[in-house]
């Protein structure tokens, strides 16, 4: 595994890359403080056994979420993570193609990426949100980082469904609840309140839960069939379900749901790939 420097890693490629790691970046800290200090404390006792389980939980998946979206952007996919030597064997060369933005022969299943400026290796697409492409070495914590950010934000909905409609519903069932979920900036910025801020984190989680939730439908077919965005319906390189998972999770793919320090080397260099059929 080869990492980025940290600054060229954190550094936001486009405006848009950058506004989307902020409201992670924004995001996760605020909703984390608003489940601890503002729901978990009406829900449960504090101290109590179910408080503390619950508290552990949250420290583990919002560690799961900044470690893999930091894993994401850190670890190198592109071709450039190390000198590549087109291979000598006739039938592996003839299936290398000629980038003319990198002015360098590229392996099969590497893309350019006109934001990232550089072809990435079984390359997927370029998230926004990690301000990076998604390729052959960082799938694993792009998919964790999907997971644990559904997981997640699916948990602190319900919890402040809960606080919102349940416990304190007398105050936020009331026509300009509506007005902040429907016009959360102009809300705030007419009536700043704690409340109304309750209300944009909660808005904020259901989005997030939606958006982790649809992605993870959408690249289904990269796990069942070894594929990529591009390519999402080939069979080209279907390993079956186990071989598949295996290779974007690695060796010990039954670990890494721990963490992305688990150790899990993958089963392929990413660079000479061969199809399986004749479909590609
Ligand atoms: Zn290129
Ligand atoms: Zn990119």
């Amino acid at each position: 595994m080869i990492l980025r420097p940290l600054h060229r890693a954190l550094l936001p490629r486009s405006a848009g890359d950058g506004m989307c790691f902020m409201l992670i970046a924004a995001g996760v800290p605020l909703t984390y403080i608003f489940q601890v200090t503002v729901i978990m404390p009406e829900l449960h006792n504090v101290g109590s056994f179910w408080y503390t389980i619950i508290w552990l939980a949250g420290i583990f998946l919002v560690f799961n979420i900044t470690s893999n979206l930091l894993a994401c952007m850190l670890v190198d996919t592109s071709i450039k993570m190390h000198i590549l030597k087109p291979p000598l064997e006739p039938q592996l060369l003839s299936r290398w193609h000629m980038c003319d933005r990198c002015q360098a022969l590229v392996p099969p299943r590497s893309w350019h990426c006109e934001t990232c400026d550089v072809c990435v290796l079984k390359r997927n697409h370029h998230c926004r949100f990690t301000c990076c492409c998604i390729g052959h070495h960082n799938y694993r914590y792009f998919f964790y980082f999907l997971f644990y950010m559904g997981l997640g934000a699916l948990y602190v909905t319900i919890n402040a469904s809960i606080y919102l409609w349940y416990l304190h519903a007398d105050f936020y069932w009331r026509p300009y609840t509506l007005v902040t979920i429907l016009v959360p900036a102009i809300s705030l910025t007419v009536h700043a309140s704690w409340e109304n801020f309750y209300v944009v984190i909660y808005e904020l989680n259901i989005l997030a839960f939606l958006m982790s939730v649809l992605m993870l439908i959408y690249h289904r077919p990269i796990l069942q069939r070894g594929t990529v965005v591009k390519d999402r319906l080939s069979n080209a390189y279907n390993l079956g379900l186990r071989g598949n998972m295996e290779m974007v999770l690695g060796k010990r793919m039954y670990w890494t749901w721990l963490s992305p320090f688990v150790r899990s080397e993958l089963p392929h260099d990413g660079v000479n790939w061969l199809p399986l059929t004749k479909e590609e």
